[in-house]
């Protein structure tokens, strides 16, 4: 068997060392082209130590001369700056790219491979978010596979398996309603940051643990589904399962309804990205039905989590609003984790951007950038306005 020659985006993090902890249980299936971090550049070096990449990047920090000589020992090439992420998308010879940046900078280096034919094991739901219309259409041109590394996502995929599209009545995208499902609205505004970073079943990286406190999480995984399964929003019904035991679920038009179950455990849709087309063995723990105590859903509290319909609105609108969503929302969440903005605020900075924004339907990347760069600075803008 041939292994699989892959690059990982953003290997430092939650995804990122999931990914390599997969590699790491099946060394013979993987070839580790390239690894890249932000702004840990010795855990990167470790990392090289372990997998041997050919290359290696660095997009948020500058390497001293003692971390460039370390690379250069290893026979690492060493690059720098978000551009490489792209670049090697580019250049490089391999066979899958996994995704696991958070946030904007995902997009460019996904469109890259996915116009290359390459296939793409994509955690990166922000990429989707911004440009879902042009990273679908260049996979439908080119052949390439977008493997979805969301829970949610790799779950209805996996129900999807064997199904006709036009069988399909609606997608049951379930979220766990975050650390503050329990709590009364009035509540909210007192929120800290250390609250909302306890997530109360998944750990993850910072900004997607904010997200899922102010349920955008699930909203940008509408938008997500939305490309990925090329259904409108009316087709996906969110439903709170605070157990996060059931991935998600598909309806369909004969009544009959489809689940994947499992342990809250990123490794087994990690896993199942990476080596898809095959099912891999795992020594992952197993649910235990013996001690399942029970499974509980609920449906979404939309007063309460304004994302929701944010997000929504922001599919249907179409065109650069989608993305006007995502990177108002990148900047705020990094406000509200800088302590400058209240929790409350997230949402509303967000439907100030949506409000404020000359919809573009041009939907070139180009544009779709500049509609990023746009948010980013209103919300800045408006930010600074705003009393707590
Ligand atoms: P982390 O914050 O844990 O890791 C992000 C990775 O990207 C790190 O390697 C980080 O480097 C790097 N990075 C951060 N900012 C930038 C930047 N501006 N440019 C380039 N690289 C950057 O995030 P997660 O692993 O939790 O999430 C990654 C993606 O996967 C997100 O899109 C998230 O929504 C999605 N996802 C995550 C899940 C999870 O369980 N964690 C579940 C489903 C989806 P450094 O280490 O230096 O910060
Ligand atoms: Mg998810």
């Amino acid at each position: 068997m041939a292994s699989k020659k892959i690059i990982i985006l953003g290997s430092t993090g939650s995804i990122g060392l999931n990914a390599l902890h997969v590699v790491e249980q099946m060394p013979e299936r993987f070839r580790v082209l390239a690894l890249t971090t932000h702004r840990q550049i010795d855990h990167l070096l470790q990392l090289a130590q372990r997998h041997r990449p050919a290359l290696a990047v660095v997009t948020g920090a500058e390497p001293d001369g003692e971390q460039r000589n370390a690379f250069r020992a290893l026979g690492v090439e060493l690059r720098t700056g978000t551009e490489a992420l792209a670049a090697i998308c580019a250049e490089l010879d391999y066979d899958l790219l996994v995704n696991a940046v958070v946030g904007a900078v995902g997009f460019t280096p996904t469109l890259t491979a996915v116009e290359r034919g390459r296939s793409v094991a994509l955690a990166n739901k922000e990429a989707m978010v911004i440009g879902g219309a042009l990273v679908t259409a260049a996979a439908a041109a080119s052949g390439a596979e977008i493997l979805p590394i969301d829970s949610e996502h790799s779950a209805i995929w996996q129900c999807l398996m064997g199904e006709e599209k036009t069988a399909v009545e609606e997608i049951i995208l379930t979220g766990s309603g975050g650390p503050f499902r329990t709590w009364p609205a009035e509540d909210l505004v007192h929120v800290t940051v250390e609250q909302a970073l306890k997530h109360p079943n998944w750990n993850m990286g910072r900004k997607i643990t904010i997200d899922s406190a102010t349920m955008m999480n699930k909203g940008l995984e509408i938008i997500e589904a939305c490309w990925l399964f090329g259904l409108t929003e009316e087709k996906i019904r969110v439903v709170i399962h605070p157990q996060s035991i059931i991935h998600s679920m598909v309806a369909f038009r004969d009544g009959s309804i489809k689940a994947q179950l499992g342990l809250p455990d990123m490794r087994v849709p990690i896993q199942l990205a990476m080596t898809w087309p095959e099912r891999c063995a795992s020594a992952f723990p197993r649910l235990d039905f013996s001690t399942l105590d029970r499974l509980t859903f609920a449906p979404p509290d939309e007063a309460k989590f304004p994302a929701l319909a944010l997000a929504r609105a922001a599919i249907r609108t179409g065109g650069s609003a989608p993305a006007v969503l995502n990177a108002a929302n990148e900047a705020a969440v990094n406000l509200f984790l800088e302590e400058r903005i209240g929790f409350l605020a997230i949402a509303r900075l967000i439907d100030g951007a949506l409000q404020a924004h000359s919809i573009d339907s041009a939907l070139s990347a180009g544009a779709l950038l500049e509609a990023d760069h746009w948010a980013r600075d209103h919300v800045t803008e408006a930010a600074a306005h705003l009393r707590r």
